[in-house]
């Protein structure tokens, strides 16, 4: 069988491209190394749906994070998947942060963030938080911040594309690619697959993918954030909680989940291991103090789990690459590190302007 599109990748982003695609005329598969979907970087996130302030604006990913949150919305009366637009705070804990707040929101508004404002009264911020420390200054509320859990809107995405018509296949880890004549020819570890056009969504494996066809631009190196998660009845908060930010992460957050715990994390440390998803006593230990300094009243011992997530970092720019190469029907979607969550819906649609411009006929089908 000859398919119009085959993607590689069962994470949230090739998901959510697969699901996007599934309501067009097409032949498509989703190739998956894995036994199941949602098992690389999307399971293990902070699972914040982001206001899209924080990211540089000459980054796509800022414009992509901006629209890819206006549009969960739609897509959860959709898929029916838990999210909560439930608001964040930048928290401000020293009064030559507030300038830095100012100018975030400022921008922000200017580029459609909508209701982001900076509250400096302290009896409205611990009203909003009562968990908040009392060295609290200012904060910026971006009550357009929601919280999701990744990979139940994975799965969701999956089985509307499947319902829909997606072929997945699991298993499937991508060794090979040659091209010609306008045809791919992927070999896998089990089997081997025809398509006139390919995604690359393969995560950490990205810049191996395309490299695969001869496009050795970037290559993708593995960042790991660990998290410490506490028993529902610990802690509850009304909000997700940043610091204010540095620049190689957005700092260690004290954020509730979708299902009501609370979790505390991640750092950022650089390895080499792409399979190291391991938790240490020093990370641990970081991500503690870190929360301790928004919320005194961490529930230390009240802790029922560990996990790390590894973020997959360009090489390059700190930004997400989603090229249109220069192999014809060959689509790079890589580095796609935080807010690549947020971004995935806007993300998919700039696939589909990609696939349009390759001339594919996105006729939508009738039974969608
Ligand atoms: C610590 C941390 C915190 C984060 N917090 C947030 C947040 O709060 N909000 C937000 O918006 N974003 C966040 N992100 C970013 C977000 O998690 C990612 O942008 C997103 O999960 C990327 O999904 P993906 O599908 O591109 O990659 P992945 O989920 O890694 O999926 C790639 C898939 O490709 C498969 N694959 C790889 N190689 C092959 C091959 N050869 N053949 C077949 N399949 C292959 C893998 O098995 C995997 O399933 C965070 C990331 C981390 C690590």
């Amino acid at each position: 069988m000859l398919y119009d599109i085959i993607i590689i990748g069962g994470g949230v982003t090739g998901c959510c491209i697969a699901r996007t695609l599934s309501k067009y005329d097409l032949k498509i598969c989703l190739l998956e190394k894995e036994a199941d979907i949602a098992g690389g970087t999307t399971k293990a996130n902070s699972g914040v749906v982001h206001a899209g302030y924080s990211s540089p604006r000459e980054f796509q990913k800022r414009n992509l994070c901006i629209k890819g949150n206006s549009l969960y919305t739609q897509a959860q009366k959709e898929l029916n998947f838990p999210f909560k637009r439930i608001g964040s705070f930048v928290c401000a804990l020293e009064d030559n942060q507030i300038k830095g707040l100012e100018e975030e929101r400022k921008e922000g508004i200017e580029d459609g963030i909508p209701g982001l404002e900076v509250i400096l009264d302290k009896k409205t911020i611990k009203k909003m938080e009562p968990k908040l420390t009392d060295e609290i200054v200012g904060v910026l509320h971006a009550p357009s911040a929601g919280i999701v859990s990744p990979y139940e809107m994975t799965i969701a995405l999956a089985e509307n594309a499947a319902m829909n018509g997606v072929k997945f296949f699991r298993n499937q880890n991508v060794k090979k690619i040659s091209h010609s004549d306008y045809t791919f020819i992927i070999k896998t570890e089990n089997g081997e697959f025809e398509g006139s056009n390919v995604i690359n969504a393969a995560g950490l494996w990205a810049g191996k993918i395309s490299k695969m066809v001869g496009l050795d631009y970037f290559d993708i190196l593995p960042r790991k954030g660990e998290y410490i998660l506490f028993d529902r009845n610990a802690l509850q908060l009304n909000k997700v909680l940043f610091p204010v930010a540095t620049k190689v992460s957005k700092g260690i957050l004290v954020c509730p989940t979708v299902h009501g715990n609370t979790f505390v994390g991640p750092n950022a440390q650089n390895i080499t291991d792409k399979k190291d998803n391991a938790t240490t006593t020093a990370g641990l230990k970081e991500v503690l103090e870190g929360a301790i300094s928004l919320v005194p009243n961490i529930p230390a011992r009240s802790s029922i789990r560990n996990f790390a997530g590894l973020r997959a970092i360009p090489t390059g720019k700190y930004d997400f690459i989603i090229d249109n190469t220069d192999i014809w029907g060959f689509i790079n979607v890589a580095g796609i590190l935080s807010p690549g969550l947020t971004s995935c819906y806007a993300i998919a649609e700039k696939v589909e302007d990609f696939l349009e411009l390759l001339g594919l006929n996105l006729t939508v089908k009738e039974d969608y």
